[in-house]
């Protein structure tokens, strides 16, 4: 308690009537809460203010203004923090379904990503596993088995000296040279196991060890070697160490270029 509200109720009590010292609530300016006004219009508005409302009464309705006053800040200040906090769960929860949405996105997209990737692959390894034909002519001019009391190993292809010759699929060149009745020699073995020899090749286009794709030129069609006329001797073995050759009709058939 004050001095100042403690000189004033003994104010009150001693010179009631002659004067009356209202209290702080009602000098000019000075706003008060719905409530705590009402209590002391009510009081204020009494038959004889000075004598039936005591200096006790006025000093409690200035404590019940100040809580009033109180209460009503603080109200003020919970209906802000709600409104805050309410921005923020707002804020949150959109920030939040950003989130899940950008993690939504990033998911799609991984997904999209690693399908492409797999296609990607899937597409790289059929290309890979592609065969093709050594030369693009066509035309058998002797096969595979004896003639003129003598075994043909392999099957010839006519064609111009210079056409070009591709390998047949993915595979690694195991020779690249001269060796005599074949001339001009390229030998592949391809990726599953096969290997095929070309002769009389008027150029040769690779080194051995050297990978190749399917289709990737390795030489040119010639008449080097024991040969008459030019033409491509295309030859099929079962190892690469010992010469052991198989028909190539089948072969061909096995792998869809026949
Ligand atoms: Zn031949």
């Amino acid at each position: 308690m004050s001095s100042r509200s403690y000189q004033g109720r003994h104010a009150g009590r001693h010179r009631a009537g002659s004067r009356v010292r209202l209290p702080r609530a009602f000098s000019a300016g000075f706003v008060l809460p719905t409530t705590a006004a009402a209590a002391l219009v009510v009081t204020a508005t009494g038959a004889s203010v000075a004598e039936s409302a005591t200096p006790q009464a006025f000093a409690l309705t200035g404590q019940q203004t100040q809580i009033a006053q109180t209460q009503e800040a603080a109200s003020e200040a919970t209906v802000t923090e709600i409104a805050a906090r309410r921005q923020d769960a707002t804020m949150q929860s959109a920030a939040l379904l950003g989130r899940a949405e950008a993690q939504r996105r990033a998911a799609r997209a991984a997904v999209r990503q690693a399908e492409a990737k797999a296609k990607a692959q899937a597409a790289a390894e059929k290309r890979a596993k592609t065969w093709v034909r050594p030369i693009h002519t066509w035309n058998i001019t002797s096969g595979f088995g004896w003639r003129w009391g003598k075994r043909h190993d392999g099957m010839d292809l006519g064609a111009p000296t210079g056409t070009p010759l591709y390998a047949m699929s993915q595979g690694t060149v195991i020779k690249a040279g001269w060796e005599d009745s074949f001339g001009n020699k390229v030998e592949i073995q391809y990726w599953d196991g096969s290997i095929s020899w070309y002769g009389h090749m008027s150029r040769i286009d690779v080194q051995a060890g050297q990978q190749v794709s399917a289709g990737q030129q390795v030489g040119a069609v010639g008449n080097t070697g024991h040969s008459f006329g030019s033409h491509l001797h295309l030859e099929f073995q079962r190892t690469t160490t010992s010469d052991t050759p198989i028909d190539p009709v089948p072969w061909l058939k096995n792998h869809g270029l026949w």
